[in-house]
């Protein structure tokens, strides 16, 4: 039987197809095939009923050749290091595609926080900080929320790392709720970033919003502000699922009152919604029925929106997807053997490393102001975050029509090129072989 390809392995093959397209010294890939340093803790937690749990968590760092290395922290039942390695690569190309002074990495636990108390997972929050402090910090490793983490959970971090490093030290983590010290504008920043990019083609191909149709997988942090930032814009968005199902409606969901809905008891349960988009159903609209989340992705809508977990497009469904555009918000989403399928049918894929990208540029806002001693406006993290993202999107967008590869390859030729001047900079073989 063949084996399934690691995600990593996956991440791998990736760079070999860009190092195709562009000059790079083998010492490069070398050094970015491995991660710099992986770390794997357990975490001994007292649960509310008196027993201990041990908890496996991880933290990799990719690589710091462009600065600190980067990136969120999952909660996850299926979080493992393959795929925190992955994620880590990812982060690499992804702060090099936008052009921010970090390099990559990424972190997880191994647990379902859904089934934990509001005790417990602080805790936890705690104890993975209390095995990381040595690991990580605001000048080596900056870690930031991702899958089911968000801005109480980096509070309770940030303030854990602080009392073990005797002061404070607000830029060691990012994502934080802005009382104290994350940035206006970095809830939206995933989402944002990804609607600055469907804006970007809007523009290229001259589309009237009102005409255009969306499916989005995912109903979390990311793509609920890509959510309501197209439907405001006039976009029809159709279609929305979560890990308990989705809602289909043709003339277009509700949009801001399925978020209303899904979150409805987020004041009541605190840490994560309990609610889902199934709930919804009546929300405004006559004609909503469910779907499973599978037929979401099949639906013939012109954008797909992936935005909740790796794995989702493979070569089990890609000849099934009728989208001709998909914007990955999550990471991952689209696997290697399902690119090639989607690149023979036509269909665009807006890659990760890009859609996505807009998290991790605000978080280096909010890293920035930190720094600093400053605050700024909200305005000012819109439109520097714009400023950023249009410029890799047409930076990128340019090398796809230049080299004739897919948006994919592009992103990655495009970071490679900065990740590889880099490490020239500080000599390779022939530098010191003086050829
Ligand atoms: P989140 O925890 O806020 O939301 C995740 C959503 O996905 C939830 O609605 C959950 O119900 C849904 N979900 C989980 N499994 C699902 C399934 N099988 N089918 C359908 N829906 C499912 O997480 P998030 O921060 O929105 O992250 C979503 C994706 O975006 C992840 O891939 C993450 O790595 C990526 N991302 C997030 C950020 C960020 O800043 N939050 C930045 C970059 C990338």
């Amino acid at each position: 039987m063949k084996k399934q390809q690691s995600l990593f392995e996956m991440s791998l093959e990736r760079l070999d197809r860009a190092a195709n397209y562009c000059e790079v010294d083998e010492e490069t890939l070398e050094r970015l095939r491995h991660a710099r340093s992986v770390m794997q803790v357990s975490i001994p937690i007292r649960m509310d009923d008196g027993t201990l749990r041990v908890f496996e968590g991880y933290r990799v760092q990719h690589n710091d050749i462009l600065g600190p290395t980067k990136g969120g922290l999952r909660f996850h039942p299926s979080t493992d290091l393959d795929e925190v390695k992955a994620l880590a690569f990812w982060m690499t190309f992804k702060c090099a595609a936008v052009g921010i002074p970090f390099g990559g990495g990424k972190g997880g636990v191994t647990v379902d926080p859904k089934a934990l108390s509001r005790l417990e997972l602080e805790r936890l929050s705690r104890g993975f900080v209390g095995r990381m402090a040595g690991f990580i910090g605001p000048d080596t490793d900056i870690p930031a929320p991702d899958v089911y983490t968000n801005p109480t959970i980096m509070g309770w971090m940030v303030d854990e790392y602080s009392k073990l490093n005797r002061g404070k030290a607000p830029c060691a983590f990012t994502g934080k709720p802005v009382s104290v010290g994350g940035s206006l504008g970095r809830e939206d920043a995933t989402g944002r970033g990804a609607y600055f990019c469907i804006k970007e083609l809007e523009r290229l191909k001259a589309w009237v919003p009102a005409e255009k149709t969306i499916a989005i997988q995912g109903f979390g942090n990311a793509g609920q502000h890509v959510a309501r930032l197209l439907h405001h814009d006039g976009y029809r968005v159709v279609a929305v699922s979560d890990s308990q199902g989705g809602i289909y409606q043709p003339e277009g969901v509700n949009v801001p009152k399925v978020i209303e809905e899904k979150n409805r008891q987020r004041t009541l349960s605190g840490l994560y919604c309990e609610g889902s988009v199934c709930q919804c159903k009546e929300c405004d609209c006559e004609g909503t029925e469910m779907i499973p989340n599978q037929s979401l992705l099949e639906l013939d809508v012109d954008i797909l929106i992936p935005a909740a977990m790796e794995n989702q497009i493979t070569e089990d469904n890609a000849m099934r997807i009728k989208a001709p555009y998909i914007v990955e918000v999550a990471n991952g989403p689209v696997n290697a053997a399902a690119d090639d399928i989607l690149g023979q049918h036509g269909v665009t894929v807006v890659p990760d490393i890009l859609a996505n990208a807009g998290g991790v540029t605000v978080s280096y806002f909010e890293w920035v102001q930190n720094r600093i001693g400053d605050r700024w406006r909200e305005t000012k993290v819109h439109s520097r975050l714009r400023e950023v993202m249009g410029d890799a999107f047409r930076a990128i967008h340019g090398k796809m029509e230049a080299l004739g590869v897919d948006f994919r390859t592009a992103a990655y030729v495009h970071a490679l090129e900065r990740l590889n001047e880099a490490v020239a900079s500080q000599g390779t073989y022939s530098y010191f072989n003086h050829q």
